[in-house]
């Protein structure tokens, strides 16, 4: 069996309490894949500081002098949790055969990684880490995450529920997404939109090991509404057909005001009034939609703005010859 080189990225803000028990447990995951023959003992950890404000660049730091499997990537300021992982997986890239993306809290179970591996090497292009049960979650994140989940389902974004970004994804895959340059990046709809081989794999969520969630309900909101935006015109399309039902109403409306006033019921005035109201105001509804439609294409296809900026990336001494840094 040829061994492939894995590459961990972890995405870390602010996540010094964390760290140095993310690093331990991290390489000693590394260590059992590499004797259970799963990958080749070249595999590295790649930490992603996501302009932390804490002492999480040192400890990064301090563990690459430490251990030779340990790299780091120091981006320029906040880009955001999935603009850290993308910089971490085009970054990992060009020298490893998969990459597995998992969060620097430990509520993802490490364990699961070595199934991840199974899977690869059964042929599997991509690889879904799924939460068992949410039960770790509070009632409200739970149920805002169902709701989420079938909102973006009835606008036809495909998505695995339960999954976070905790997977792995092969070289051929990690090629096609460098082809996707859209700025507002939502890696669970895009992931299944590249097609390729998929499974899943089960594992238990725990609770955060250390420090405070970077997810507060401004950021999720945020998240939740970029998800929708950046996937579906669908919201702008109602707005279209607002506006085709205010037309029809207005011309029933008419009608009846046509009517009262050939029977000689209507104040004078009435029905001219009510007639431009309900007609223009539809007209209008259904331009704006219109216009609407257009702009959320451009909108869509305009941005060109990099998504992250790296500031620095370090390797150990030892490993460095395999990077052309
Ligand atoms: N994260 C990041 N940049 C951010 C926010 C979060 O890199 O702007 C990282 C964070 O350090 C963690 C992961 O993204 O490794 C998920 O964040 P968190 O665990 O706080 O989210 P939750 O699990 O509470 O949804
Ligand atoms: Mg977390």
């Amino acid at each position: 069996m040829n061994k492939p080189i894995l590459t961990i990225v972890v995405p870390c803000y602010n996540e010094e309490a964390v760290l140095t028990e993310t690093v331990s447990r991290l390489r000693d995951t590394l260590e059992r894949a590499c004797r259970d023959q799963l990958i080749s003992p070249q595999s590295t950890l790649l930490f992603v500081d996501d302009g932390s404000r804490d002492r999480t660049w040192t400890v990064i730091k301090h563990s690459i002098e430490d251990y030779k499997e340990v790299t780091g990537l120091k981006l320029s300021r906040n880009f955001g949790h999935q603009n850290a992982l993308i910089a971490g997986m085009e970054t990992a890239n060009p020298y490893s055969d998969c990459v597995i993306t998992i969060d620097a809290d430990l509520q993802d179970d490490v364990n699961a990684i070595n199934n991840f591996l199974i899977k690869y090497h059964e042929g599997f292009d991509v690889v879904y880490g799924v939460r068992n049960k949410r039960e770790t979650d509070t009632f409200f994140k739970r149920n805002t995450a169902l709701l989420f989940y079938k909102v973006m389902e009835r606008l036809g974004v495909k998505m695995i529920p339960n999954h976070a970004d905790f997977r792995l994804l092969s070289r051929r895959v990690l090629d096609e997404f460098v082809n996707y340059h859209e700025e507002n990046v939502f890696l669970r709809g895009m992931i299944p939109l590249l097609g390729f081989k998929s499974t899943e794999v089960y594992y238990n969520r725990a609770e955060r090991f250390a420090g405070k969630t970077k997810y507060p309900l401004k950021k999720m909101i945020n998240f939740a509404i970029d998800g929708i935006t950046s996937f579906s015109i669908v919201p702008i399309r109602m707005v279209t057909v607002l506006g085709g039902t205010v037309v029809g109403v207005g011309f029933l409306i008419g009608l009846y005001a046509l009517i009262q006033h050939v029977l000689g019921h209507a104040v004078s005035g009435w029905t001219s009034m009510i007639l431009s109201i309900w007609l223009i105001g539809g007209m209008q509804l259904t331009a704006i939609g219109v216009i609407g439609e257009y702009i959320g294409k451009i909108f869509k296809e305009t941005k060109h703005r990099p998504r992250y900026t790296i500031e620095k990336q370090l390797v150990s001494a030892t490993t460095k010859d395999r990077f052309k840094t």
